[in-house]
């Protein structure tokens, strides 16, 4: 059981109003608030250690690379990497994939072979394929998802074939909150030879993670969804990989030696690491994850499960509403009868319930659902049962606007 009032008390901007109400925050998908220790270690990097890391002799510079170190393998343990070899720094899940598209691309994808996305994905892991596209003939296939908002598991075995060379795959997806059978997917591709690709930016906050478990061959996270701070994210890679892949971007960091005539490249990670890091975020981010890993991930998935199960049943009694997707995970997409998504999104914001409307950067996924848009509320560890009670009894004032 959390406690849930010790746990409010961490994040600071859970006290403030806005429009003269209390702040209701459920768009927690789209980012997570910052609990008081993470603000605390990035100011007191800032404070008193602040200096580039990895180049310097001196004590400063000598601390902060031992704190963005120790970071690194703070990610290793939350994610049960292998190594620390395998744990690449990036801004996010969306710089994570276009890493892969990039370099594994360069090193593995040729013309005509083929890339399975799902129809779920967000669009970070959909474009970044397409500009792959602009470069090499590859080809994307799709996998549909049911009506039900799950991946159709008869379609997806037909797509493999002979120039299948990945498969990309969201753990959860952000707008149906369905999460997939990751491991069974993994299974599957690596039947047919395939290595996979999760996305696992609406994973990482709610499910714990082992990449030796899941047997992925990539998984990318984003700090910021994660309670650590923006402009942070992971990169997981099995080292097999990312030693045979060439580097993402040049720059200083990723060098072993230069000259005009000749440049070699550093060992892993850091190969994929060009320029001066954000090691204030990473200090914050191994703060975040050890502040998760204290709670404990049984103790936030049985609160966020009943949390989702509350407002679902709560939300289906209002009359009108239609549900996108199973909600498996902290999660809820819906319309309520013909109040437009913004009109809704906008009016409950008024009353200091934040919620997200819109496509949610997944345009491929409303195509196939009919619609332009949802209403997405979205659960943290920090909401409380109250706050749905809000959340209902403000949709039902907006209801009786229309
Ligand atoms: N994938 C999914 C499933 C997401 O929900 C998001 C963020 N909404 C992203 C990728 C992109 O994450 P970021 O913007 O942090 O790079």
């Amino acid at each position: 059981m959390l406690n849930l009032q010790e746990i409010r008390n961490d994040f600071p901007i859970l006290g403030r109003e806005v429009y003269g109400h209390p702040l209701i925050y459920l768009d927690n998908g789209a980012t997570t608030q910052k609990p008081r220790c993470v603000i605390d270690a990035m100011t007191d990097e800032y404070l008193n250690v602040n200096a580039n890391v990895h180049r310097g002799i001196h004590y400063l510079s000598q601390q902060a690379t031992d704190l963005h170190e120790a970071a690194r393998e703070t990610v290793r343990a939350f994610i049960n990497a292998r190594s620390t070899a395998e744990i690449i720094f990036t801004r996010g899940t969306t710089e994570s994939i276009n890493l892969v598209a990039s370099s594994f691309g360069q090193a593995f994808l040729h013309d005509d072979d083929e890339v399975i996305l799902t129809e779920m994905e967000h669009h970070s892991n959909i474009v970044p394929w397409q500009l792959l596209q602009a470069r090499t003939r590859i080809k994307i296939k799709v996998c549909p998802i049911t009506d039900e908002g799950r991946l159709d598991l008869e379609v997806l075995p037909t797509l493999f074939t002979k120039r299948t060379r990945l498969l990309c795959c969201t753990y959860v997806s952000n707008v149906l909150g369905t999460v997939n059978p990751i491991s069974e997917l993994i299974r599957q591709a690596h039947e047919h030879g395939v290595p996979v690709l999760v996305d696992a930016a609406q994973a990482a906050p709610h499910l714990l993670l082992d990449v030796q478990a899941l047997d992925c061959d990539f998984l990318a996270f984003s700090g910021h969804k994660v309670y650590g701070p923006t402009g942070i994210g992971v990169l997981y890679g099995k080292q097999q990989w990312l030693d045979q892949m060439p580097p993402y971007m040049g720059g200083g960091e990723m060098i072993a030696k230069v000259s005009f005539e000749h440049t070699t490249f550093n060992e892993l990670p850091y190969k994929f690491e060009a320029g001066t890091p954000d090691y204030i975020a990473t200090t914050g981010l191994a703060r975040a994850l050890d502040y998760v890993k204290e709670i404990g991930f049984n103790a936030i998935q049985e609160h966020e499960s009943a949390l989702t199960n509350y407002a679902r049943e709560q939300l289906s009694q209002i009359p009108g509403m239609r549900f996108f997707g199973p909600s498996d995970d902290a999660v809820i997409s819906f319309l309520v009868g013909d109040i437009h998504h913004m009109d809704l999104g906008t009016l409950l914001d008024r009353l200091g319930v934040a919620v997200r409307t819109g496509h949610h950067c997944a345009e491929p996924l409303m195509r196939r659902l009919g619609i332009e848009g949802t209403v997405r509320a979205s659960f943290a560890l920090y909401n409380t049962f109250e706050e749905i009670d809000i959340l209902i009894a403000a949709i039902n004032r907006v209801r009786k606007m229309f």
